[in-house]
């Protein structure tokens, strides 16, 4: 089979590989439909994450058609679509009945990481009764591909982190993927006013598009004086810092407002600077997080209602044989005005 493999920093091919086989009677094996590519998957590529090794297939989101089954899932059956969850997890070890599947003894994130992902053909999910959820029918599959990892991320690790209520201010410092997957999910809960933050204009647009009610070029001059002039001098009572750089992490900290929270989503590759002398005065919480993948089945909820519109952050389409020109648009995300990139398997379905 076709699949995307990682050989060695800035080095990636699409490879034939052995299609996989199931290894365990938890396993299932999926035909990957349609994949997608994460920002996390080029942090990879640069050699930021050293236990992906060679020879690594990558990718942790996927939909697809159940193929084969372990004779332990009986949740499934051959045929049926699922959408493959970037978190695999047993359901049963301690974390995981606290609802921390990321840190699943036998889990957490194994896809594209410790184990071949899902920018293949087919692919291995470990744990599938936990780790696979049926596709409600009628619903979008490449809508459905970004509820395996960005908008359970956005919403869990930035909106329902920073508890955001009816009637806040909420500041969204990122407008990528997750920061707009935040933006999206933030509308549940009726915030008065939802601010963003980045550099890329085209991604402040889309978010003016998708419901901001200020957006804001992060490298203009006195930004945060301009933001703390529209609020009143307070603040935003909900900041989520969807970037992860040291420079981001402390504009979050000068915009929350007291009693506000901070939730980071960002993944820091550096230390920031905790400003704790002016943070503890102002009641501020702060919040970090992995993302569990626990309102995977509500989202999908929202997805087959029509009220989640995923599919808005879709910008471009490849065939999975086109990989690697995929990943050379979504890393030039800037000029290509990439969002999500969507990777549709072209070779058809066998007889
Ligand atoms: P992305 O790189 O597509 O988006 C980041 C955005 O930040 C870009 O639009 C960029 O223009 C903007 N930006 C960069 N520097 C900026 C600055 N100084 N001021 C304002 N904006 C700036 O990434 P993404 O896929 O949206 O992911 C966002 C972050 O979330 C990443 O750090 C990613 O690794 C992390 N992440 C966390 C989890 C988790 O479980 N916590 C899961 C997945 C991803
Ligand atoms: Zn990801
Ligand atoms: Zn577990």
């Amino acid at each position: 089979m076709k699949a995307l493999v990682y050989r060695r920093p800035g080095k990636r091919q699409v490879e034939d590989q052995p299609r996989p086989q199931i290894a365990s009677v938890t396993d299932a094996i999926v035909r990957v439909t349609t994949t997608t590519i994460c920002g996390t998957d080029l942090h990879i590529l640069k050699g930021d994450v050293p236990e992906v090794t060679d020879g690594r297939i990558l990718g942790h989101e996927g939909v697809g058609i159940i193929e084969d089954l372990g004779s332990a899932v009986t949740t499934f059956a051959k045929g049926d679509k699922v959408l493959i969850s970037c978190i695999t997890a047993c359901g049963t070890c301690d974390f995981c009945q606290r609802g921390m599947r990321s840190h699943c003894r036998s889990g957490g994130w194994l896809l594209g990481h410790t184990i071949d992902g899902t920018q293949a053909e087919y692919v291995r999910i470990p744990h599938a009764s936990t780790s696979l959820y049926k596709l409600p029918a009628g619903v979008n599959e490449e809508a459905a591909v970004l509820l395996s990892d960005i908008f359970p991320t956005g919403f869990e690790c930035g909106v329902l982190n920073g508890r955001v209520k009816p009637g806040d201010v909420v500041a969204i410092v990122g407008a990528g993927p997750i920061g707009l997957a935040a933006l999206i999910t933030a509308q549940f809960y009726s915030p008065s006013r939802i601010m963003m933050i980045d550099r890329d204009l085209n991604r402040l647009d889309c978010a003016r598009r998708l419901g901001a009610t200020d957006v804001f070029d992060a490298s203009r001059e006195n930004l945060v004086e301009e933001i703390m002039a529209l609020t009143a001098h307070e603040g935003a009572d909900v900041v989520i810092e969807a970037v992860g750089t040291r420079a981001t992490f402390e504009m979050c900290q000068a915009l929350v407002a007291p009693g506000g929270t901070i939730a980071n989503v960002g993944v820091h590759g550096t230390p920031v600077e905790l400003k704790l002398e002016r943070l503890w005065a102002h009641n501020i919480t702060m919040t970090t997080g992995l993302v569990d993948t626990v309102t995977t089945p509500l989202l999908l909820k929202f997805l087959a209602s029509g009220r989640l519109r995923a599919d808005a952050l879709i910008t471009h389409r490849f065939g999975l044989s086109e990989c690697v020109s995929a990943y050379e648009t979504f890393s030039d995300a800037i000029h290509q005005r990439a969002l999500k990139v969507i990777l549709r398997n072209d070779v058809s379905a066998p007889a």
